[in-house]
Protein backbone atom coordinates (compact mmCIF):
# COMPACT_ATOMS: atom_id res chain seq x y z
CA UNK A 1 0.00 0.00 0.00
CA UNK A 2 1.19 3.87 -0.78
CA UNK A 3 1.70 5.87 1.86
CA UNK A 4 -0.40 8.89 2.14
CA UNK A 5 1.85 12.53 1.42
CA UNK A 6 0.81 13.26 4.98
CA UNK A 7 2.81 10.25 5.99
CA UNK A 8 5.69 12.47 4.98
CA UNK A 9 5.27 15.78 7.23
CA UNK A 10 4.40 13.62 10.20
CA UNK A 11 7.46 11.70 9.63
CA UNK A 12 9.25 15.27 9.34
CA UNK A 13 7.73 16.78 12.21
CA UNK A 14 8.55 13.54 14.16
CA UNK A 15 12.23 13.83 12.96
CA UNK A 16 12.34 17.48 14.18
CA UNK A 17 11.48 16.33 17.82
CA UNK A 18 14.08 14.09 17.99
CA UNK A 19 16.70 16.27 16.83
CA UNK A 20 14.93 18.63 19.67
CA UNK A 21 15.83 16.30 22.22
CA UNK A 22 12.23 16.31 22.70
CA UNK A 23 11.26 12.70 21.60
CA UNK A 24 8.92 10.86 24.06
CA UNK A 25 8.87 7.71 25.16
CA UNK A 26 7.25 4.71 27.73
CA UNK A 27 8.64 2.69 29.94
CA UNK A 28 6.46 -0.67 30.83
CA UNK A 29 5.86 -1.67 33.73
CA UNK A 30 4.90 -4.91 34.58
CA UNK A 31 3.83 -4.86 38.13
CA UNK A 32 1.56 -2.81 40.59
CA UNK A 33 2.58 0.71 40.94
CA UNK A 34 4.44 0.22 43.81
CA UNK A 35 6.90 2.24 45.40
CA UNK A 36 9.25 0.13 43.87
CA UNK A 37 7.95 -1.20 40.40
CA UNK A 38 9.37 -3.78 38.06
CA UNK A 39 10.50 -2.82 34.84
CA UNK A 40 12.74 -5.05 32.05
CA UNK A 41 12.63 -7.70 34.57
CA UNK A 42 14.21 -5.31 37.21
CA UNK A 43 13.15 -3.76 40.24
CA UNK A 44 13.35 -0.11 40.31
CA UNK A 45 11.96 2.72 42.59
CA UNK A 46 9.68 4.76 41.08
CA UNK A 47 9.97 8.56 42.04
CA UNK A 48 7.97 10.00 39.48
CA UNK A 49 4.20 8.80 40.11
CA UNK A 50 1.23 10.75 41.27
CA UNK A 51 0.38 7.89 43.82
CA UNK A 52 0.59 10.25 46.66
CA UNK A 53 -0.63 8.03 49.12
CA UNK A 54 0.08 4.32 48.01
CA UNK A 55 -3.42 3.33 47.02
CA UNK A 56 -3.28 2.30 44.01
CA UNK A 57 -2.89 -0.91 44.34
CA UNK A 58 -4.15 -0.89 48.52
CA UNK A 59 -5.61 -4.31 48.89
CA UNK A 60 -9.07 -2.39 50.09
CA UNK A 61 -9.55 -0.72 47.38
CA UNK A 62 -8.61 -3.85 45.47
CA UNK A 63 -10.68 -5.91 46.88
CA UNK A 64 -14.11 -3.51 46.89
CA UNK A 65 -13.14 -3.08 43.22
CA UNK A 66 -13.81 -6.92 42.61
CA UNK A 67 -16.86 -6.87 44.96
CA UNK A 68 -17.90 -4.50 42.44
CA UNK A 69 -17.19 -6.37 39.77
CA UNK A 70 -18.85 -9.47 40.75
CA UNK A 71 -21.63 -7.37 41.57
CA UNK A 72 -22.20 -5.11 38.37
CA UNK A 73 -19.59 -6.44 35.83
CA UNK A 74 -16.82 -4.37 34.18
CA UNK A 75 -17.98 -1.91 31.79
CA UNK A 76 -21.42 0.66 32.50
CA UNK A 77 -22.23 0.11 28.92
CA UNK A 78 -23.38 3.60 28.28
CA UNK A 79 -22.97 7.32 28.73
CA UNK A 80 -24.68 8.10 32.15
CA UNK A 81 -27.87 10.09 30.74
CA UNK A 82 -28.40 6.43 28.80
CA UNK A 83 -28.24 3.59 30.50
CA UNK A 84 -24.48 4.12 32.40
CA UNK A 85 -25.69 5.75 35.63
CA UNK A 86 -25.33 3.06 38.45
CA UNK A 87 -25.15 2.96 42.18
CA UNK A 88 -21.52 3.21 42.50
CA UNK A 89 -21.61 6.45 40.18
CA UNK A 90 -24.30 7.98 42.75
CA UNK A 91 -22.94 6.91 46.00
CA UNK A 92 -19.33 8.16 44.80
CA UNK A 93 -20.77 11.38 44.13
CA UNK A 94 -22.60 11.68 47.57
CA UNK A 95 -18.72 10.91 48.97
CA UNK A 96 -16.71 13.17 47.24
CA UNK A 97 -20.14 15.95 47.62
CA UNK A 98 -19.64 15.22 51.41
CA UNK A 99 -15.42 15.04 51.93
CA UNK A 100 -15.23 18.10 49.70
CA UNK A 101 -18.25 19.68 52.08
CA UNK A 102 -20.45 20.89 48.72
CA UNK A 103 -24.02 20.66 47.85
CA UNK A 104 -23.10 18.06 45.28
CA UNK A 105 -21.25 16.72 42.91
CA UNK A 106 -20.40 15.29 39.24
CA UNK A 107 -18.11 12.52 38.30
CA UNK A 108 -16.07 12.82 34.91
CA UNK A 109 -14.09 10.44 33.45
CA UNK A 110 -10.54 11.79 33.85
CA UNK A 111 -9.51 15.17 35.14
CA UNK A 112 -9.01 16.12 31.56
CA UNK A 113 -12.37 15.62 30.32
CA UNK A 114 -13.54 17.38 33.89
CA UNK A 115 -11.30 20.52 33.37
CA UNK A 116 -12.51 20.92 29.00
CA UNK A 117 -16.09 19.89 29.92
CA UNK A 118 -16.46 21.90 32.78
CA UNK A 119 -14.62 24.76 31.34
CA UNK A 120 -16.33 24.86 27.92
CA UNK A 121 -19.68 24.26 29.25
CA UNK A 122 -20.12 27.69 31.38
CA UNK A 123 -17.77 30.02 29.56
CA UNK A 124 -18.53 30.93 25.93
CA UNK A 125 -17.72 34.02 23.74
CA UNK A 126 -19.40 36.10 26.51
CA UNK A 127 -16.85 35.56 28.99
CA UNK A 128 -13.49 36.48 30.83
CA UNK A 129 -11.33 33.24 31.80
CA UNK A 130 -8.12 34.45 33.67
CA UNK A 131 -5.76 31.84 33.93
CA UNK A 132 -2.45 31.51 36.22
CA UNK A 133 0.45 31.26 33.18
CA UNK A 134 1.52 27.52 34.30
CA UNK A 135 -2.45 25.64 34.77
CA UNK A 136 -2.38 22.59 33.57
CA UNK A 137 -2.64 21.54 29.63
CA UNK A 138 -6.53 20.57 29.94
CA UNK A 139 -7.79 23.89 31.86
CA UNK A 140 -5.64 25.47 28.77
CA UNK A 141 -7.77 23.16 26.29
CA UNK A 142 -10.93 23.48 28.09
CA UNK A 143 -10.59 27.33 27.88
CA UNK A 144 -10.03 27.47 23.98
CA UNK A 145 -12.51 25.22 23.26
CA UNK A 146 -15.18 27.45 25.56
CA UNK A 147 -13.97 30.23 23.29
CA UNK A 148 -13.54 32.59 25.68
CA UNK A 149 -11.49 35.69 25.90
CA UNK A 150 -8.48 34.52 27.50
CA UNK A 151 -6.49 36.58 30.22
CA UNK A 152 -3.30 34.94 31.13
CA UNK A 153 -2.00 36.37 34.47
CA UNK A 154 1.66 35.61 35.40
CA UNK A 155 2.36 32.54 37.79
CA UNK A 156 0.95 33.11 41.24
CA UNK A 157 0.75 37.24 40.62
CA UNK A 158 -2.50 38.25 42.14
CA UNK A 159 -1.88 42.12 41.11
CA UNK A 160 -1.35 41.32 37.79
CA UNK A 161 -4.99 39.43 38.13
CA UNK A 162 -6.63 42.38 39.71
CA UNK A 163 -5.33 44.78 36.98
CA UNK A 164 -6.88 42.63 34.57
CA UNK A 165 -9.78 42.32 36.56
CA UNK A 166 -10.18 45.64 36.63
CA UNK A 167 -10.10 46.58 33.36
CA UNK A 168 -13.07 43.69 32.01
CA UNK A 169 -16.07 44.63 30.46
CA UNK A 170 -17.25 41.52 30.53
CA UNK A 171 -19.58 40.66 33.30
CA UNK A 172 -18.79 36.57 33.46
CA UNK A 173 -15.78 36.48 34.84
CA UNK A 174 -13.98 33.16 35.56
CA UNK A 175 -11.19 32.81 37.20
CA UNK A 176 -8.87 29.12 37.16
CA UNK A 177 -6.00 27.77 38.60
CA UNK A 178 -4.25 24.72 39.83
CA UNK A 179 -4.28 24.63 43.24
CA UNK A 180 -0.92 22.44 43.54
CA UNK A 181 0.80 23.09 40.24
CA UNK A 182 1.36 19.99 38.63
CA UNK A 183 5.15 20.03 37.49
CA UNK A 184 6.33 22.75 40.17
CA UNK A 185 4.56 21.49 42.79
CA UNK A 186 4.07 25.24 44.51
CA UNK A 187 0.34 26.28 45.89
CA UNK A 188 -1.78 28.89 44.17
CA UNK A 189 -1.89 31.86 46.82
CA UNK A 190 -5.71 30.78 46.76
CA UNK A 191 -6.72 33.01 49.96
CA UNK A 192 -5.85 36.23 47.28
CA UNK A 193 -7.72 34.75 44.47
CA UNK A 194 -10.97 34.26 46.40
CA UNK A 195 -11.15 38.15 47.63
CA UNK A 196 -10.21 39.20 44.28
CA UNK A 197 -13.33 36.89 42.97
CA UNK A 198 -15.79 38.56 45.53
CA UNK A 199 -14.55 41.77 45.06
CA UNK A 200 -14.92 41.23 41.55
CA UNK A 201 -17.39 39.25 41.16
CA UNK A 202 -16.53 36.22 39.45
CA UNK A 203 -16.38 32.71 39.87
CA UNK A 204 -13.54 30.77 41.20
CA UNK A 205 -12.36 27.21 39.77
CA UNK A 206 -9.13 25.33 41.73
CA UNK A 207 -7.54 22.15 40.07
CA UNK A 208 -7.41 19.92 43.37
CA UNK A 209 -5.92 17.19 41.25
CA UNK A 210 -2.47 17.47 43.40
CA UNK A 211 -3.78 18.43 46.68
CA UNK A 212 -7.18 16.15 47.27
CA UNK A 213 -6.13 13.50 49.82
CA UNK A 214 -2.77 15.71 50.38
CA UNK A 215 -3.34 19.03 51.63
CA UNK A 216 -5.35 19.80 54.74
CA UNK A 217 -5.91 18.74 58.32
CA UNK A 218 -7.99 16.04 56.64
CA UNK A 219 -7.12 15.64 53.21
CA UNK A 220 -9.62 17.92 51.56
CA UNK A 221 -7.05 20.07 49.49
CA UNK A 222 -5.93 23.13 49.42
CA UNK A 223 -9.21 24.83 49.85
CA UNK A 224 -9.13 23.11 53.30
CA UNK A 225 -5.69 24.27 53.80
CA UNK A 226 -6.24 28.22 53.31
CA UNK A 227 -9.89 27.45 55.10
CA UNK A 228 -11.90 28.56 52.16
CA UNK A 229 -14.84 26.12 52.50
CA UNK A 230 -17.36 27.69 50.78
CA UNK A 231 -15.74 30.68 48.85
CA UNK A 232 -14.91 28.18 46.06
CA UNK A 233 -16.98 27.75 43.48
CA UNK A 234 -16.17 25.00 41.84
CA UNK A 235 -12.92 22.17 43.64
CA UNK A 236 -12.24 20.21 40.37
CA UNK A 237 -10.20 17.23 41.26
CA UNK A 238 -8.98 13.93 40.23
CA UNK A 239 -9.31 9.91 41.23
CA UNK A 240 -6.46 8.90 39.97
CA UNK A 241 -3.50 10.15 41.94
CA UNK A 242 -3.43 10.69 45.57
CA UNK A 243 -6.86 8.20 45.58
CA UNK A 244 -5.49 5.66 43.62
CA UNK A 245 -7.65 5.17 41.06
CA UNK A 246 -9.03 6.63 37.54
CA UNK A 247 -11.94 9.47 37.53
CA UNK A 248 -12.32 12.84 38.18
CA UNK A 249 -15.40 15.19 39.85
CA UNK A 250 -16.66 19.03 39.76
CA UNK A 251 -17.66 19.37 43.29
CA UNK A 252 -20.10 22.76 44.06
CA UNK A 253 -23.48 24.27 43.96
CA UNK A 254 -26.22 21.67 42.97
CA UNK A 255 -27.25 24.32 40.39
CA UNK A 256 -23.45 24.15 38.46
CA UNK A 257 -24.12 20.53 39.28
CA UNK A 258 -27.38 20.19 36.74
CA UNK A 259 -25.91 22.72 34.63
CA UNK A 260 -22.88 20.70 33.71
CA UNK A 261 -25.01 17.15 33.60
CA UNK A 262 -27.43 19.68 30.93
CA UNK A 263 -24.71 21.12 29.11
CA UNK A 264 -21.34 19.89 29.36
CA UNK A 265 -20.64 17.58 26.52
CA UNK A 266 -17.40 15.66 27.84
CA UNK A 267 -19.57 14.68 30.85
CA UNK A 268 -23.40 13.94 28.29
CA UNK A 269 -21.40 11.82 25.23
CA UNK A 270 -18.87 9.06 26.86
CA UNK A 271 -19.55 5.94 28.40
CA UNK A 272 -19.60 6.46 32.03
CA UNK A 273 -16.55 5.44 34.32
CA UNK A 274 -16.67 1.46 35.13
CA UNK A 275 -18.44 1.43 38.23
CA UNK A 276 -15.60 -1.06 39.84
CA UNK A 277 -13.92 2.17 40.07
CA UNK A 278 -15.93 4.20 41.57
CA UNK A 279 -16.33 1.79 44.14
CA UNK A 280 -12.46 1.35 44.72
CA UNK A 281 -12.41 5.53 45.29
CA UNK A 282 -15.27 5.56 47.45
CA UNK A 283 -12.75 3.14 49.47
CA UNK A 284 -9.81 5.84 48.77
CA UNK A 285 -11.99 8.59 50.33
CA UNK A 286 -12.69 6.46 53.82
CA UNK A 287 -9.07 5.56 53.73
CA UNK A 288 -8.02 9.22 53.72
CA UNK A 289 -10.84 10.23 56.10
CA UNK A 290 -10.17 7.90 58.41
CA UNK A 291 -6.24 6.82 58.21
CA UNK A 292 -3.93 10.38 58.59
CA UNK A 293 -1.27 8.62 59.39
CA UNK A 294 -1.20 8.12 55.37
CA UNK A 295 -0.91 11.71 55.24
CA UNK A 296 1.83 12.18 58.41
CA UNK A 297 3.79 9.53 56.48
CA UNK A 298 3.72 11.70 53.46
CA UNK A 299 4.81 14.39 54.95
CA UNK A 300 8.55 12.97 56.64
CA UNK A 301 8.53 11.52 53.22
CA UNK A 302 8.43 15.08 51.33
CA UNK A 303 11.11 16.38 54.06
CA UNK A 304 13.68 13.68 53.77
CA UNK A 305 13.49 14.33 49.51
CA UNK A 306 13.31 18.34 49.89
CA UNK A 307 15.99 18.24 52.34
CA UNK A 308 18.11 15.55 51.04
CA UNK A 309 18.31 17.42 47.32
CA UNK A 310 18.74 20.61 48.66
CA UNK A 311 21.50 19.77 50.14
CA UNK A 312 23.14 18.51 47.09
CA UNK A 313 22.57 21.90 45.99
CA UNK A 314 19.57 22.14 44.00
CA UNK A 315 17.02 24.58 44.41
CA UNK A 316 14.37 23.09 46.22
CA UNK A 317 11.59 25.22 48.29
CA UNK A 318 9.89 24.04 51.18
CA UNK A 319 6.24 23.81 50.06
CA UNK A 320 4.88 20.88 51.68
CA UNK A 321 3.94 18.74 48.27
CA UNK A 322 5.40 15.78 47.19
CA UNK A 323 5.90 16.91 43.58
CA UNK A 324 9.94 18.13 44.04
CA UNK A 325 11.12 19.58 40.95
CA UNK A 326 15.13 19.59 40.38
CA UNK A 327 15.61 21.92 37.62
CA UNK A 328 18.12 21.21 34.66
CA UNK A 329 17.68 23.54 31.69
CA UNK A 330 18.08 21.63 29.11
CA UNK A 331 16.24 18.97 27.71
CA UNK A 332 19.25 16.36 26.24
CA UNK A 333 20.78 16.94 29.26
CA UNK A 334 17.76 16.24 31.54
CA UNK A 335 16.88 13.07 29.38
CA UNK A 336 20.54 11.93 29.99
CA UNK A 337 20.27 12.43 33.78
CA UNK A 338 16.53 10.55 33.66
CA UNK A 339 18.79 7.91 32.12
CA UNK A 340 21.66 7.45 34.48
CA UNK A 341 19.33 7.04 37.03
CA UNK A 342 17.15 4.27 35.67
CA UNK A 343 20.02 2.25 34.32
CA UNK A 344 21.00 2.41 38.51
CA UNK A 345 17.82 1.92 39.64
CA UNK A 346 15.87 4.99 39.82
CA UNK A 347 13.01 5.83 37.77
CA UNK A 348 12.48 9.35 37.19
CA UNK A 349 10.92 10.65 33.88
CA UNK A 350 12.26 14.06 32.70
CA UNK A 351 10.27 16.61 31.85
CA UNK A 352 10.20 18.84 28.49
CA UNK A 353 8.94 21.38 27.03
CA UNK A 354 6.25 21.91 25.72
CA UNK A 355 5.23 20.05 29.16
CA UNK A 356 7.22 22.88 30.73
CA UNK A 357 8.43 26.51 29.69
CA UNK A 358 11.74 25.94 26.76
CA UNK A 359 14.76 26.09 29.27
CA UNK A 360 13.11 24.82 32.44
CA UNK A 361 13.51 20.73 31.86
CA UNK A 362 13.10 18.80 34.95
CA UNK A 363 13.45 15.82 36.73
CA UNK A 364 9.94 15.95 38.57
CA UNK A 365 10.32 13.84 41.47
CA UNK A 366 7.50 12.32 43.50
CA UNK A 367 7.55 11.31 46.96
CA UNK A 368 4.72 8.78 48.29
CA UNK A 369 3.65 7.67 52.22
CA UNK A 370 4.45 4.17 50.50
CA UNK A 371 8.04 4.66 49.74
CA UNK A 372 10.14 3.59 53.29
CA UNK A 373 13.16 5.77 54.51
CA UNK A 374 15.53 3.12 52.78
CA UNK A 375 14.21 3.74 49.27
CA UNK A 376 14.68 7.69 49.80
CA UNK A 377 18.14 7.50 51.30
CA UNK A 378 18.91 5.22 48.33
CA UNK A 379 17.40 6.93 45.93
CA UNK A 380 19.12 10.47 47.36
CA UNK A 381 22.19 8.47 46.97
CA UNK A 382 21.62 7.38 43.15
CA UNK A 383 20.92 11.08 42.35
CA UNK A 384 23.33 12.63 44.36
CA UNK A 385 26.25 10.12 42.25
CA UNK A 386 24.52 10.80 38.81
CA UNK A 387 24.72 14.83 39.20
CA UNK A 388 28.57 14.26 40.09
CA UNK A 389 28.67 12.37 36.19
CA UNK A 390 27.30 14.65 34.52
CA UNK A 391 28.28 18.14 36.53
N1 LIG B 1 -5.20 18.77 36.36
C1 LIG B 1 -3.95 18.69 36.78
C2 LIG B 1 -3.39 19.81 37.59
C3 LIG B 1 -3.16 17.57 36.46
O1 LIG B 1 -1.89 17.50 36.85
C4 LIG B 1 -3.73 16.54 35.70
C5 LIG B 1 -2.99 15.24 35.35
N2 LIG B 1 -1.69 15.25 35.26
C6 LIG B 1 -5.06 16.66 35.28
C7 LIG B 1 -5.76 17.79 35.62
C8 LIG B 1 -5.68 15.60 34.44
O2 LIG B 1 -6.10 14.53 35.22
P1 LIG B 1 -6.26 13.08 34.63
O3 LIG B 1 -4.90 12.46 34.63
O4 LIG B 1 -7.22 12.39 35.55
O5 LIG B 1 -6.80 13.23 33.25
Amino acid sequence: MSKPYFYSILSQELSSIKEKDLFRFMRTIRSTQGPVVNIDGRDIILLCSNNYLGLANHPELMNDAIKAINRYGVGSGASRLISGNMGPHEQLEQDIADFKQTESALVFNSGYHANIGIISAIANTDTAVLSDELNHASIIDGIRLSKANIFIYRHMDTSMAEDILKSLEQKKKLIVTDSVFSMDGDIAPLKELAELAERYDALLMVDEAHATGVLGKHGKGAVELFGLSGRVHIQMGTLGKALGVFGAYAAGDRLLIDYLINKSRPFIFTTSLPPALCSASRKAIELIRNHPELREALKENIKIMRDGLRNMGFEISDAPTPIIPVIIGDSKKTMEFSSLLFDRGVFVSGIRPPTVPPGTSRLRITVSASHTKEMLYKSLDIINTVNSILR
